[in-house]
Order: C-alpha cells, then sequence, then structure tokens
C-alpha cells in the first residue's frame, strides 16, 4: 500500500556478473523517515546494491518496490519522478557556473513541465533565485552563492551537489558514501547537513565511516560476500560476532 511504513522493499535482490554473484536473494525493508546505512567489508556488494536500487543497474532476479509501486524496471529518470532520487556526482556540478546557478538549473529540471512563457517572465526568475537561495541557506552555502562551483573546495562541492539534489525536492534520498573525500574537519558538518536533510525524509546511504554511520542512522545492514548478514541498530550490530570477523577478515 502506498501508505505503509515501508518506502522501499526489495525482494529475493540478485545481481550475478559472469557467472559471479555480486548480491544474492537480498530482502530490503526501508522505513519511511528512517536514516537506513548498508555497510559492509570491501567486495560485500554494498556498491551494487546500491546501483540496483537506483537503477543504475539492472537486477538479475528479485524485485524492487518504491511506495506501492514495482520499480524493478523503470529507468532512473523515472523513479526520480517518483521522488526517489540518488545524489548526483560531483561531475555533474557545472563547475564554470556559479553555485547560485548550479542550483537554479536543478529547480528548472524539476519544473521542466511548466509552460516556457511562465519561466521567461522576469517574476518568475526573480522567484527562482529566491528559492535557489534558499536550499543554499540550508546546505551552509549562502556566503558561496557567487562563487564559481569548480572552485569550491571538496567539502563544499559535496554540499553544492546535496542543495542540487534537494531542489528536485526528493521524498527518498540515495547517497553513495557521502563522508568520500570530505576532510576531518567537515565530517562534523556534512553529519549535520544529512540530520537536518532527513527531516520529513527517508535517506539510505553507503558508507564506510563507522562513527558516522552509527551517529546517523536508525537502521542498519550489513552486507557480507552478497548477502544480509545481520541487521538492527548500530548497538546491535557492532556487537554481532559475525559482523565482528566478517570485518575482521576483511
Ligand atoms: P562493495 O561496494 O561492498 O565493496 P561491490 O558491490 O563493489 O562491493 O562488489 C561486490 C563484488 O562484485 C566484488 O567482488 C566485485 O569485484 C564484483 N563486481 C562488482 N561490479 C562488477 C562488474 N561490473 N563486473 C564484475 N564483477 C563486479
Amino acid at each position: 500500500a502506498p501508505h505503509s511504513d515501508i518506502i522501499l522493499s526489495a525482494r529475493a535482490l540478485t545481481k550475478t556478473f559472469r557467472g559471479f554473484t555480486a548480491v544474492s536473494g537480498v530482502d530490503l525493508d526501508i522505513k519511511r523517515g528512517h536514516i537506513h546505512a548498508l555497510i559492509g567489508p570491501n567486495g560485500a556488494g554494498k556498491t551494487t546494491c546500491f546501483n540496483l536500487l537506483t537503477k543504475f543497474l539492472a537486477p538479475t532476479s528479485g524485485s524492487i518496490t518504491y511506495d506501492g509501486v514495482d520499480i524493478t524496471r523503470s529507468e532512473p529518470a523515472e523513479i526520480a519522478r517518483l521522488g526517489l532520487v540518488r545524489s548526483f556526482q560531483i561531475s555533474a556540478v557545472f563547475p564554470r557556473l556559479t553555485a547560485l546557478a548550479n542550483v537554479r538549473i536543478a529547480l528548472q529540471r524539476k519544473r521542466r513541465g511548466d509552460s516556457f512563457d511562465f519561466w521567461r517572465s522576469a517574476r518568475c526568475l526573480g522567484a527562482l533565485n529566491d528559492e535557489a537561495m534558499a536550499l543554499l541557506e540550508v546546505v551552509g552555502l549562502a556566503e558561496f552563492a557567487q562563487s564559481n562551483a569548480g572552485e569550491l573546495p571538496y567539502g563544499r562541492k559535496r554540499a553544492l551537489e546535496l542543495a542540487t539534489t534537494l531542489a528536485l525536492d526528493p521524498q527518498m534520498l540515495l547517497l553513495d558514501e557521502p563522508m568520500a573525500g570530505v576532510g576531518k574537519e567537515d565530517i562534523e558538518k556534512i553529519v549535520g547537513l544529512i540530520s537536518r536533510v532527513s527531516k520529513d525524509r527517508t535517506i539510505l546511504m553507503v558508507e564506510h565511516n563507522l562513527s558516522v554511520v552509527s551517529s546517523l542512522s536508525n537502521q542498519i545492514t550489513v552486507l557480507a560476500r552478497g548477502r544480509i548478514l545481520a541487521e538492527g541498530d548500530y548497538e546491535t550490530v557492532s556487537k554481532d560476532p559475525r559482523v565482528i570477523e566478517a570485518y575482521l577478515g576483511a
């Protein structure tokens, strides 16, 4: 049902690459409003699983349902229209445009359906600027509005990437290693940011930094060798001997 507790679910999700099974019979239920983390040692199948859920990869077998809709065979653009959005890669930020212009373009992308005349009017451009500015404020980039995106430090680029994703007003956000490449001094900032944007949204993230996972997630799924090894809150999974062994053995 569209308004069930579970917003995203996978059943028996499986992906085989030329005979090698990277993800094997994974059942996943992600609760509305949760920050859910996918963790596990290298090669566990996290990225493959993430790519299956974001429709960057087609499953070999199994099914995926988002908000009551079967999205097993959907394209990334279709699920984005349903409200399930993957964070953009940094390469998707236009480096020679300002931070503000980048967010404005993302907002326009969402409104593409509206009439051209409406978007040409000066009044509308003003509103668009205001909305873009508000999003820059949300991610703490207001003072960088006129900076070229390409000249922002790495942590700020990630924040801009998040702002362009939020411009699509997603109901659920899929974050692929949000802390990758973020310096120690910026980790707290990005944690705060994710926590803020998680209000009235669901988040699924793949993240290596376990202290980030423990401070943000309500629910954790641990993968190893393509299968679910453990599930629960951080307390529970971090004490699980199978989880400890999988990490030590990696
Ligand atoms: P993780 O993100 O947990 O490190 P991955 O999902 O990247 O794990 O990889 C899981 C396994 O699947 C690895 O053994 C990897 O080598 C293999 N794999 C991933 N993608 C491909 C591919 N396109 N072709 C062949 N093998 C792949």
